[in-house]
């Protein structure tokens, strides 16, 4: 039997994808070739990469004036390319530091300019959104990251900038909510969180903010360089494209992103509501600003952990340990997820309680 797979990234994909993506690898199309064997430019492929394009617009509901590209490097990748575009020389960024991963992002951008960090929740180990903070009229752009898959917070409300571009880290949420996407200028999602494979990012970037820096952009870091090859500036990753494909059109198929927001919703109050019961648990994250896509939970007491281990051990669930610099749990419920493994979860610390109430 497949196991509950809790991972937070590379994680869960839904089973028809993986099936479908296995039979293309061995014949794609009815070719009598592979998907991974076929050129980039042949017309079956060409088609894949359109389609994926377009079902990330439609899924987004994005407005006109955006363009969405296929590229590697990861989220990684994008903390550099953020500055490198849209930093203009001598010019300076904002940036809210909400976990390792934004303050990775926030180092990036040192490199080429002024950086200053108008909020942060360092001071306890990330564990809520900062919301006091002011962001300043001199900046080119803000920077954000909506979903802090380390410590299980999530933006609910997003800052208001003005006349500064507004940039999102979305990887471990995107496609999960609904979002008024003309509020973005910039939003980068590396895909093996809620999209498909390792192996591409997905960017969305409204087109007239680029191209205003003066800076020298090396070609493989320029967006303006992939957006007029149509993400095929150089080989795209095949395989990671295709299977993102196909999970847009499973989303898709499945209602888009408000009928996923809704069972998103009903799997994360289900786990919540348990950890909230359960005398055995603690919740980290600050309950308002809980994330729907990584639940963090801990112990009451550290001392009954191999009691719980072996419980949901046997019980067939995966990647539930938190990660190294929280400790205790982290369940990772994207849109793959099924409700029936949140069940198995819930029950599994039901029989934790029973088990150490005796
Ligand atoms: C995983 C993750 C990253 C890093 O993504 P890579 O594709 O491995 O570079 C960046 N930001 C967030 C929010 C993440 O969850």
């Amino acid at each position: 039997m497949k196991k509950h797979n809790f991972s937070a990234g590379p994680c869960i994909l839904p089973q028809e994808v993986l099936k479908q993506a296995a039979d293309a690898v061995v014949n794609f199309n009815n070719l009598d070739l592979s998907l991974i064997e076929i050129s980039h430019r042949s017309k079956d492929f060409v088609a894949v990469m359109e389609n994926a394009r377009s079902l990330v617009k439609e899924l987004l509901n994005l407005p006109e004036g955006y363009s969405v590209l296929f590229l590697q490097g990861g989220a990684s990748l994008e903390f550099l390319m953020t500055p490198y575009n849209l930093l203009k020389e001598g010019g300076k960024a904002a940036y809210i530091d909400t976990g390792a991963w934004a303050a990775k992002a926030l180092k990036e951008a040192k490199l080429l300019g002024d950086v200053e960090v108008i909020g942060s929740s360092k001071d306890k180990t990330y564990n809520y959104i900062p919301k006091n903070y002011t962001v300043p009229s001199n900046v080119d752009y803000v920077h954000v990251t909506s979903n802090n898959t380390i410590y299980g917070t999530q933006f609910k409300e997003f800052p208001k900038t003005d006349d500064a571009l507004l940039v999102c880290d979305m990887s471990s949420d995107i496609f999960s909510r609904e979002l008024d996407f003309t509020k973005f200028d910039l939003v980068y999602a590396g895909a093996q969180k809620n999209m498909g494979p390792a192996g591409t990012t997905l960017v969305v970037v409204k087109d007239e903010i680029l191209g205003k820096t003066s800076r020298n952009i090396p070609a493989m870091l320029d967006y303006q360089v992939h957006l007029s090859k149509d993400s095929m500036f150089n080989t795209p990753p095949v395989f990671a494209v295709y299977v993102s494909m196909l999970t847009l059109q499973w989303l898709k198929d499945l209602g888009g992103v408000k009928a996923i927001e809704k069972l998103n919703k009903e799997k994360a109050a289900l786990l919540y509501a348990e950890i909230d019961r359960n005398p055995l648990f603690k919740g980290f994250a600050e309950v308002e600003d809980r994330s729907l896509m990584n639940v963090t939970f801990n112990l009451t007491d550290e001392s009954t952990g191999e009691v719980f281990d072996k419980i949901w051990n046997e019980a067939g669930i995966s990647g539930i340990k938190g990660h190294r610099s929280v400790g205790g749990y982290r369940a990772s419920i994207y849109n793959a997820m099924p409700i029936e493994s949140i069940q198995v979860l819930v029950n599994a610390m039901q029989q934790f309680e029973k088990e150490i109430k005796n």
